[in-house]
């Protein structure tokens, strides 16, 4: 009672200070004060599981990560324009990360920014304005990148030099349907922007549409898509801002799922752990020119705290096998609601790669028929259960479940159980 009171407080301060842009989530906003691990405490001294925030993806609070960061705080914190070890010692374990090809990297504060670069680098390299994004992608909030994000619906105007394609819906299409339909209507919106006098410049997916609703599959239909813009002379931007990092299992980077080869790939969210960092690594060829002329500075990107911080996040994820564990404990999760679809027909559809799993809610599984209302009390009843997760694509009725790396076994039998529970009393 007195919780709810201040937090009522809290909303009105916060509304009146903030102005009306901002969102909480949730029916009964959550008043988060610490993190540890896959759980959050509110205020009042609740434990949440964590099975949402992908950015603390090495858990929250890591140890290992804040120990980096406090340390090189109190030491140095400069920018790129001086010599430091720092940076170049993180530029090239993360880029060994990388297919061999993608061998140089940049370094932004944020994924939006991160976009913005491949996009300016893409159309100085083509020569061309054109790019094809998916229907409900989401590459960032800056005016450029916007323009390239239909999933910000009537609040921008995609750019005129932007053509959408669908995103490759996997339960209403059959694996070979998309295998076809998705580079076919890519060769399609290449035409459309030729006969409008725009020349290509990139082609960009996020390699699991994560704002499309969630799409793993099937292996290698990006393939002729990429070719496709290789041909037209543009390039393939691969945003990795929400999938890399291990978080698909099979793989470090969500597009070696699919045997392509970006020409560019964005990376942020759980690079630095929540220390904001954000970039691109990309083939030296495509910079050699923009490069030189650019005069590219970014005031925090790349500075010595982020790269202690990105380091730590690299080391973490190697020696604790994070990236295996994303691939057994996410199949563990599948397998399990799989199973729950049994007993709940509302569960149409379970998909995902790793821990980056998407449940489809239906109000009929027999036409597929979206069922957003049920969703969302799908989500307050696990958060209720003090369960964290959230919903995604073009009818938001789709669970996203994307928890920190570290998720156990023993957490995912939480989560689906909860899941079982709630799915009862609906
Ligand atoms: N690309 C993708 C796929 C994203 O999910 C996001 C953030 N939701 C961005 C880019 C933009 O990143 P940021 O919020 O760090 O600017």
């Amino acid at each position: 009672e007195r919780l709810d009171k201040a937090e009522r407080a809290l909303i009105a301060r916060r509304e009146k200070v903030l102005g009306p842009a901002y969102r909480l989530f949730y029916e009964k906003p959550l008043h988060l004060v610490r993190g540890e691990g896959v759980f959050l405490y509110d205020a009042a001294g609740e434990r949440y599981l964590d099975a949402y925030n992908n950015v603390s993806s090495v858990g929250h609070c890591h140890p290992r990560v804040v120990e980096a960061i406090t340390r090189q705080t109190a030491v140095l914190n400069t920018h790129t324009r001086y010599l430091h070890e720092g940076i170049v010692d993180y530029a090239e374990a993360l880029t060994a990360t990388f297919p061999e090809a993608l061998s140089q990297a940049m370094f932004t504060c944020t994924g939006s920014e991160a976009n913005d670069l491949a996009v300016r680098i893409a159309r100085f390299v083509t020569g061309g304005t054109g790019i094809i994004a998916t229907e409900l992608a989401y590459h960032g909030l800056t005016s450029a990148v916007a323009e390239f994000s239909p999933s910000l619906g009537e609040s921008v105007t995609l750019g005129p030099h932007v053509r959408t394609v669908s995103a490759p819906d996997s339960y209403r299409h059959s694996p070979e349907e998309i295998m076809e339909k998705f580079g076919r209507d890519v060769r399609a919106a290449i035409a459309d922007l030729k006969r409008h006098g725009i020349k290509p410049a990139m082609l960009i997916t996020d390699t699991i549409f994560s704002s499309d609703g969630i799409f793993d599959g099937p292996r290698g239909f990006l393939k002729p898509a990429v070719d496709a813009i290789h041909e037209a002379g543009g390039l393939f931007v691969a945003d990795e801002v929400q999938p890399g990092f291990g978080r698909t299992g099979e793989t470090m980077w969500g597009f070696e799922r699919h045997g392509v080869a970006p020409d560019i790939v964005t990376i942020g969210k759980p690079m630095g752990n929540g220390y904001p960092m954000a970039g691109i690594v990309l083939r030296p060829e495509v910079i050699a020119e923009f490069g030189p002329r650019a005069r590219y500075f970014n005031t925090f990107g790349g500075n010595p705290v982020a790269a202690a911080a990105g380091k730590a996040v690299l080391d973490t994820i190697r020696t604790e096998g994070l990236q295996q564990n994303a691939l057994v404990v996410g199949r563990h999760i599948m397998e399990r609601v799989k199973s729950l679809s049994a007993i709940h027909p509302a569960i149409g559809n379970v998909r995902g790669s790793g821990l980056f799993i998407g449940v489809e809610i239906v109000a009929d599984s027999t036409i597929k028929r979206p069922d957003a209302a049920l969703t969302t009390r799908i989500v307050n009843g696990l958060r209720e259960r003090r369960i964290l997760i959230s919903a995604s694509g073009p009818n938001a009725n789709v669970l996203k479940i994307r928890p920190p790396l570290i998720f156990s076994r023993e957490n995912a039998d939480m989560l689906v159980d909860a899941l079982g529970n709630v799915l009862k009393t609906l």
